[in-house]
């Protein structure tokens, strides 16, 4: 499946770091150098409005969805290409799942963190056959990749589904691998056994 539209989870804030931001800064751009739309959780807070910022200033296309309740807490973002406003945060992650071709996670919190599982958890249950990306930088993610590493070893998660979060440290490394990224087919559960 070519790559068209890439969703990018991210924190509402901007991180203690400044390499966060310019993570966030790189890949807005990026995506928008290669004519990737960008969907994301339409706020101007936090690394979130710098990516939509990066990217809108490279000329690229933004599509921000937000929850009502939330629009006025994370700043819905005036100056996208358009921002749809939804009725809560299931339809917001549905929505953004159905638009995008692909999922980033950015350094973020725990909104990011579940909003990645839950992609993660429908691809390897077959739900979709979309690419995982997960921008590593400055070591952000680091103990998540050996925590990751412990659910393979004690056969929690197979090692197909652990490899199907690309990991990079540059954008244009991680979109590459993202582009020649194939389906698994294996099935989700490890040593089922009826009990
Ligand atoms: P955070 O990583 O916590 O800064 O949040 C990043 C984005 O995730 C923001 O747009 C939050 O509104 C959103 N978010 C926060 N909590 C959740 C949640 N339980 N499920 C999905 N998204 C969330």
């Amino acid at each position: 499946m070519s790559l068209r539209s890439i969703c990018v989870f991210c924190g509402a804030s901007p991180g203690a770091n400044p390499l966060y931001r310019q993570a966030a800064d790189e890949l807005g751009q990026e995506l928008a150098r290669r004519g990737l739309r960008l969907i994301y959780g339409g706020g101007a807070v936090g690394l979130m409005g710098i990516v939509a910022d990066a990217a809108l200033r490279a000329g690229g296309e933004v599509i921000g969805i937000i929850p009502q309740s939330l629009e006025r807490a994370e700043i819905g973002h005036r100056g996208l290409t358009c921002l749809e406003v939804v009725d809560g945060m299931h339809a917001r992650k549905a929505r953004m799942a159905e638009l995008a071709d692909g999922f980033i996670a950015l350094p973020g919190g725990l909104g990011t963190l579940e909003e990645l599982f839950e992609v993660w958890t429908w691809g390897q249950l077959g739900y979709h056959a979309k690419p995982l990306g997960l921008l590593q930088v400055n070591g952000f993610f680091s103990k998540l990749e050996g925590f990751l590493d412990h659910l393979v070893a004690e056969r929690f998660v197979r090692p197909q589904h652990r490899d199907m979060l690309q990991i990079a440290s540059s954008p244009t490394d991680l979109l590459d691998a993202m582009a020649e990224w194939r389906p698994t087919t294996a099935p989700k559960w490890v040593d089922r056994s009826p009990s």
